[in-house]
């Protein structure tokens, strides 16, 4: 079975010997600086009690309050939690925000529950976690299959348990219960604004064709801000399959269908694809916004596309982007492509420790000066050290955090 962290690691490694970070800092790096198991008891609906295994990861804490997500999902675990909290340290120092690298996640498939169990366990998680978590030590913030609303519970509990009512403990909340404007779309607009301003560079055309792995929060918007720039969706998937239609799949239309039906697959027009022949359709960009470990070593010498850009974490296994690299496609990464998300959220934390609430052009322009200006270092940096640009992200990052350890 695939393991995210030792992935992550492996990643780490190749970054590494392309640029040498001291032995002292490398071993720092190699673990979390904390790991907690929970186990969280809850009284189902049928008046039988459950328990669900959950996390946190609080990895590095150099650059500020750990941030990064919560995860609910059945094949979530440690490893897996270790990688994203790693991850997040690495995204967080990219995009110069002040913030450190956590994760959070509960072992559980939450189509299982109903609403109700799903707050007892979003308020069982807060119960068990309050001690280690704070505005100014650890900030959790929404990932796969945990929505705003649960935001809410979580934020609710933590200020009833500690009196805390700054707010600023979660982040990616309703707008009227002190979330940020733009916190929706903010991963995927963040990810469009990279691809915006590295597309020339990468020689690709004003208007692209454009696949999409999956179709929820990240997906979903990028699929609707892409195709309201002028590109064309040519195919997308999600959990249940993909669909193509090569001339192009009007996303307006899609959201209604959707809407109406509940799913993407049989959406009129298009034909129904398996999302190992998604990942390996001819197309100028192809997108990864669903799950890990997607672009691994048995498919990355059939991927067409001519950009890789990464809206998922850690879609791509370290043997994939040796191959790659080798062909010539390059790899737009995880931890610069989706940090819109942990961006917009640090804005959020920002106005409720502030009092503010910024409206949401003042929202995207901070973001677009972030995203951009981070894109075109990475970018120029991998071409100064002729390697990739996950390399050259990690050595960026590597370096802001090596400098605040040091300080
Ligand atoms: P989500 O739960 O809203 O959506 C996930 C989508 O993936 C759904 O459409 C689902 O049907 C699809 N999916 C699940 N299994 C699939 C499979 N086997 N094949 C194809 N599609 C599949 O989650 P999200 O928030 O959009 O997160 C997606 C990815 O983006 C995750 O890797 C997450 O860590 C990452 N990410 C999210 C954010 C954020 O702001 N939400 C920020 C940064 C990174």
């Amino acid at each position: 079975m695939n393991n995210p962290f030792q992935n992550a690691m492996h990643q780490l490694e190749r970054a590494t010997k392309v640029q040498k970070f001291s032995s002292e800092f490398m071993s720092r790096l190699a673990q979390p600086e904390r790991e907690i198991r929970i186990a969280i008891p809850i009284v189902m609906d049928d008046g039988l009690l459950k328990v669900f295994e959950g996390y946190r990861v609080q990895y590095n804490s150099a650059r500020g309050p750990y941030k990064g997500g919560i995860r609910y999902h059945q094949d979530t675990e440690i490893n897996e939690v270790k990688a994203l909290a790693f991850w997040m340290a690495l995204k967080c120092a990219v995009a110069n925000i002040p913030m450190g690298g956590g994760k959070g996640g509960v072992t559980v498939d939450p189509r299982e529950l109903s609403k109700n169990e799903i707050e007892k366990l979003s308020r069982g998680w807060v119960r068990l976690m309050a001690q280690n978590i704070g505005p100014k030590v650890d900030v959790p913030a929404p990932d796969m299959n945990t929505t705003p609303e649960i935001m809410s519970w979580m934020s609710d509990e933590y200020s009833k348990i500690t009196g805390d009512k700054t707010n600023a403990t979660f982040t990616g909340k309703p707008i009227e219960n002190g979330g940020s404007e733009g916190r929706g779309p903010a991963t995927g607009l963040g990810g469009f604004y990279v691809f915006d301003i590295l597309r020339q560079k990468m020689n690709l055309p004003e208007s692209c064709n454009i696949v999409i792995q999956g179709f929820g929060n990240v997906g979903g918007n990028a699929a609707n801000i892409f195709y309201k720039n002028g590109h064309k969706i040519i195919a997308l998937s999600d959990v249940e399959g993909g669909i193509l239609k090569e001339d192009g799949i009007d996303i307006t239309a899609l959201n209604e269908y959707r809407k109406v039906n509940g799913k993407i697959i049989d959406f009129p027009g298009s034909r129904k694809i398996s999302n190992d022949e998604l990942l390996t359709l001819e197309c100028d960009v192809l997108i990864p916004a669903a799950l890990e470990s997607q672009i691994t070593e048995k498919n990355a010498k059939d991927i067409k596309a001519k950009l890789v850009m990464e809206l998922a974490n850690g879609p791509t296994t370290p043997e994939a982007d040796d191959i790659l690299f080798g062909r010539n496609i390059p790899v737009i990464p995880d931890i610069l492509a989706n940090a819109g998300g942990v961006t917009v959220s640090t804005f959020e934390w920002e106005q409720n420790l502030k009092g503010e609430h910024w409206g949401e052009d003042e929202v995207f322009s901070k973001l677009k000066v972030i995203m951009e200006t981070e894109a075109l270092g990475i970018y120029e940096k991998a071409k100064i050290l002729n390697t990739d640009m996950r390399r050259s992200a990690f050595i960026i990052a590597l370096e802001r955090i090596e400098k605040a350890t040091k300080i």
